[in-house]
């Protein structure tokens, strides 16, 4: 059984906010701003109110909100669906139980009371149409790309249908938009690029017309379908994309990113309980940091805010009156030079040596064409007469890699490895800050150091055991005088 499709008018308020957006509209129609919730944002009733109440508050600027799953619920939709694969009948039922139980607290504690019985209807179709979809893959006995993205998807359609609710029961005009017929991808699945030009083209025949008429569109993040209709995903932690095309696609005025810190930070707080938060960074820092390994962005974010010059704003939902960090086209440099120390676990360090000589020409090229047929992204790359050492963060396909560049080189591949990555604008005009960054790591062994063409951040590759005292190190030479704002 499938879900029920959804009219606009069913998520609907009943008590219309009045019409000053409305009017409002007419005249700035493209004064919009996209407000993105993550996970740890909805993580449960209180949450999702508190969501509900921001937007509330920023209802003059006509959002429109991008939501990802309630807390946690990506995970535990793909365990569930990976339980199902492996023919284990009695722990899909269990997870699938707790997932339901869940998602029905949040929904039932959110709506209006007279939503009560339409919310659990709606909620009794998806659980069916999931029912089905794992019944499927227990059949098939694997799980195929297709299939985990058609089940990761209910934490998204769930959970923009909750937040619709929530916004009725504190009186605004939300409206529920399928992000399934909004953005649109190719014909891949897993990781999919979307198609900017048509996702555009819908957007302003959709949504834009909604918000027009002082409404509230909520999408969910991270789900989108390809031409064919088949539902597709934008890879985990991909709502932040989605909010960003969504931005683009509308040109908004900004995108806000919704989590539970207050912006940027100069560290992960995890580690560095003095990291402080920071109020300006450019596109081109924010991007840096996100590859490798700042928490806060999905890396892709940052691509269609910079190509529409749109800012990006990362707030904090439990502090929404602290105004958080700003990423614009151009950010001054701090005077600590350094903005930000990121790490990335997880890393495989790959050390190839010429069995020739020297390194002939094409040694290159037939280096980077075995990880092109694996389809594998190299992060860091350093390069001498006779070795290359280059990492990666998917030990998926890394077998056979091996293997081939095995033909031709003598290959030495380290996992546990981390990349620490130091950025900042001013690092392309400072000097020194190399060996302010050396002098700080003595005593712990560098396995590869790289400059990036961008100038803007130095990274080097460690053992993971030692990203602690890295990161601390680090993080006391060149914020314990003050944070990057403070002059
Ligand atoms: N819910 C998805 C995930 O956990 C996407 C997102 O939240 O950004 O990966
Ligand atoms: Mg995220």
């Amino acid at each position: 059984m499938r879900a029920p499709e959804l009219k606009p008018g069913d998520f609907q308020p009943r008590r219309r906010t009045e019409s000053r957006e409305g009017r409002r509209s007419g005249r700035f129609p493209n004064a919009m701003i996209v407000m993105k919730f993550g996970g740890s944002s909805l993580a449960g009733p209180q949450a999702v109110n508190r969501a509900a109440e921001t937007i509330g508050g920023r209802a003059a600027q006509q959002p429109v909100v991008l939501v990802s799953a309630l807390g946690k619920t990506t995970d535990r939709l793909l365990a569930i669906a990976r339980a199902a694969a492996a023919g284990d009948a009695g722990r899909t039922q269990r997870l699938f139980d707790a997932w339901r139980r869940r998602t029905a607290r949040v929904a039932e504690a959110t709506c209006p009371q007279r939503r009560r019985s339409a919310v659990r209807d709606m909620l009794d179709a998806h659980c069916a149409e999931l029912s089905d979809a794992l019944a499927q893959i227990a059949a098939a006995g694997a799980l195929d790309g297709k299939a985990t993205d058609r089940a990761a998807a209910f934490g998204e359609r769930l959970s923009s249908l909750i937040v619709t609710e929530a916004l009725a029961n504190h009186g605004l005009a939300g409206v529920h938009v399928d992000a399934r017929s909004v953005v649109v991808t190719d014909e891949r699945q897993g990781e999919v690029l979307p198609l900017f030009d048509e996702t555009r083209a819908r957007l302003t025949n959709r949504v834009r017309p909604l918000v027009a008429q002082g409404k509230i569109p909520v999408l969910g993040g991270f789900i989108a379908a390809n031409r064919a209709g088949e539902t597709t995903t934008l890879g985990r932690g991909g709502s932040d994309y989605s909010a960003a095309l969504v931005g683009a696609g509308l040109d908004a005025q900004e995108i806000q990113i919704w989590t539970d810190v207050d912006g940027v930070m100069t560290a992960d707080p995890s580690l560095i309980p003095a990291a402080r938060s920071l109020k300006v960074m450019s596109f081109g820092e924010a991007s840096e940091l996100a590859y490798f390994g700042g928490r806060v962005l999905h890396p892709a974010t940052m691509l269609p805010a910079m190509e529409h010059d749109i800012p990006i704003r990362v707030l904090n939902s439990r502090r929404p009156q602290a105004e958080g960090t700003l990423i614009v086209k151009q950010a001054e440099a701090a005077a600590t030079v350094v903005k930000s120390i990121a790490y990335k676990e997880n890393i495989t360090l790959i050390d190839i040596r010429s069995t020739r000589m020297l390194m002939a020409h094409g040694f290159l090229a037939e280096i980077f064409s075995v990880f092109e047929k694996y389809g594998m992204a190299v992060d860091m790359v350093s390069t001498s007469e006779v070795s290359v050492s280059l990492t990666v963060d998917k030990a998926r396909r890394l077998p056979q890699i091996l293997r081939e560049l095995g033909r031709f080189a003598h290959v030495e591949a380290s996992g546990g490895q981390a990349i620490v990555c130091v950025v900042g604008e001013g690092i392309r005009y400072t000097p020194g800050i190399a060996a302010k960054v050396f002098a700080a790591l003595e005593g712990i062994r560098i396995r590869m150091i790289s400059l990036g063409a961008s100038r803007l951040n130095i990274g080097f590759v460690i053992g993971e055991g030692d990203i602690e005292a890295a990161v601390q190190k680090l993080h006391a030479t060149f914020f314990d005088g003050g944070g990057p704002d403070t002059e």
